[in-house]
């Protein structure tokens, strides 16, 4: 059988995937290609979400497949980061719709819920019957969040009642409950609250004229005496140390989509090389437009080194937060490098979006940004090296 990524992953990592795993990924593959390529230009630039494929998606089975899953209940890591990396080398977007469901939604109430809650829900979100969003970020507090997180949350007999503000909030106004973050006024510490999207007091605005990513819908979200029972807090989340291990968990995916949006760049850069003519011969002939090719394919292939690695020792139970956070850092930096030399290659029609190197070059800029900055991961890798927080006290 031919390998899963003949033109971007020419050291054959994907050849660490077991046989049902590889079949996974190729269902997934007619699937984007189908259903989603012929409509991916115009969404983009009308700036829908392709809601309507989480139903096809889910009766793909990623995740809950029994034939993927190992003795602990859960698929592969390395499953999981090409499963990240094959829906961005389509589209970066489109994966965080399933993304943002399965594994960040899932992962929250897989780690933080009880085991009743757990139990209760976790079929329900990976069917997409209990769907939902994650609310962490804030108008005044993207990278302080940990510190300066202000939405609150106040308890009154058997309910909560949330107020303040979120911002960014990605799928939300495409689910049923929405993952609100906010500090208790008793204790002062950051909790977890499911909160219906459509309660009485929840107002979400669509953040609009977005460059990046804009078949995700972002929103802007008020809380106004919002009342979440207390059966919607999730009960093994009792501080921000309980986020930021969450935090440990999701940031590796990130990794594997700056892989895979490198990956859909370099592609769709090297076919268009090779059939565009000028001068009397395709332009991939040329010394200079090899050179950017050859340093695409380096960036693709390091980066896929780099997130496969990460993505054994997570499976081993060895990954640090250093590690995740320096595989971010440097895959989103070489994919901002990775894109721009797509471009850059495809000439003028590099910037229309119907040449999928426009819509990759400006999605990275949304990944470079989100999980944490390139600053704030920087930060978390100084100071494992150093032994120094550099951090803002
Ligand atoms: C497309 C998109 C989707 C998102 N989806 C979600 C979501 O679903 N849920 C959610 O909760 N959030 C989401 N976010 C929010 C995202 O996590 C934040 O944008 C991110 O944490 C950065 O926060 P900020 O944008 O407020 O930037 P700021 O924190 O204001 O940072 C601005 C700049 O200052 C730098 N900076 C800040 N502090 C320091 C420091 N101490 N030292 C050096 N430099 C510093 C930053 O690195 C950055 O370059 C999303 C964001 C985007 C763009």
């Amino acid at each position: 059988m031919t390998a899963l990524y003949p033109v971007s992953d020419i050291y054959g990592f994907a050849e660490l995937l077991t046989e049902p795993e590889l079949a996974k990924l190729r269902s997934l593959r007619e699937l984007l290609e189908t259903r989603l390529q012929p409509i991916l230009a115009d969404h983009w630039e009308r700036a829908v979400s392709p809601v309507h494929l989480r139903e096809p998606l889910r009766d793909l089975r990623l995740v809950d497949d029994p034939a993927l899953l190992g003795e602990n209940g859960r698929a592969r890591e390395l499953y999981t980061g090409f499963r990240n990396f094959e829906f961005s080398r389509t589209d970066v977007g489109t994966g965080m719709l399933y993304h943002g469901q399965v594994a960040m939604f899932r992962e929250l109430v897989r780690q933080g819920g009880s085991a009743q809650q757990v139990e209760d829900w976790d079929d329900a979100i990976v069917s997409f019957e209990m769907t939902g969003a994650f609310a962490l970020t804030e108008p005044d507090h993207g990278s302080d969040v940990a510190r300066g997180l202000e939405t609150t949350a106040r308890r009154e007999g058997d309910d909560w009642i949330l107020d303040g503000r979120k911002r960014w909030i990605g799928n939300v106004a495409h689910s049923e409950f929405v993952a609100i973050f906010a500090r208790d006024v008793a204790d002062g510490q950051v909790k977890v609250f499911l909160a219906r999207t459509d309660a009485p007091g929840l107002t979400l605005t669509t953040i609009e004229r977005k460059v990046a990513l804009r078949i995700v819908t972002n929103s802007d979200i008020a809380l106004e005496d919002v009342v979440v029972p207390e059966s919607h807090r999730l009960q093994r989340i009792t501080s921000f140390a309980d986020v930021a291990a969450l935090f440990r968990t999701l940031r590796p995916d990130v990794a594997w989509i700056a892989a895979g949006a490198q990956a859909g760049a370099y592609e769709a850069a090297l076919r268009y090389t090779l059939e565009r003519e000028q001068f009397g011969r395709p332009i991939a002939s040329f010394q200079l437009v090899q050179d950017k090719l050859v340093r695409m394919l380096g960036n693709v292939t390091a980066s896929l080194g780099m997130a496969v690695r990460l993505s054994q020792r997570r499976q081993e139970g060895t990954q640090r937060d250093e590690d995740s956070a320096l595989a971010k850092v440097w895959i989103a930096d070489r994919l901002r490098e990775t894109v721009a030399w797509a471009r850059e290659v495809v000439g003028g029609n590099g910037i229309l979006i119907d040449n999928d190197v426009a819509r990759f070059f400006t999605d990275a800029e949304a990944i470079y940004t989100y999980e944490g900055t390139r600053e704030i991961n920087t930060l978390v890798v100084g100071r494992a090296v150093t032994g120094i927080s550099a951090f803002v006290r």
